[in-house]
């Protein structure tokens, strides 16, 4: 089973929130934009998506 990470780039104000809040650092800030750059790492927990303000991330089910 993997996870998908989307990072929706016209909401995201590149905060990092969900940066420093994943246990597992799948998440880069990349020019400005939080990146799911280490997906294979994503534990499904949805932190991400908890602390984000904008409502720019999902995830998903592979
Ligand atoms: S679901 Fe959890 S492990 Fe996966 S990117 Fe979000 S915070 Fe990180």
């Amino acid at each position: 089973m993997a996870w998908v990470v989307e990072v929706d780039a016209d909401k995201c104000t590149g905060d990092e929130e969900c940066v420093n809040a994943c246990p597992a650092q799948v998440l880069e800030l990349v020019d400005g934009k939080a990146e799911p750059v280490n997906q294979d790492e994503c534990l499904g927990c949805e932190t991400c998506v908890e602390v984000c303000p904008e409502g720019a991330i999902t995830v998903s089910e592979d």
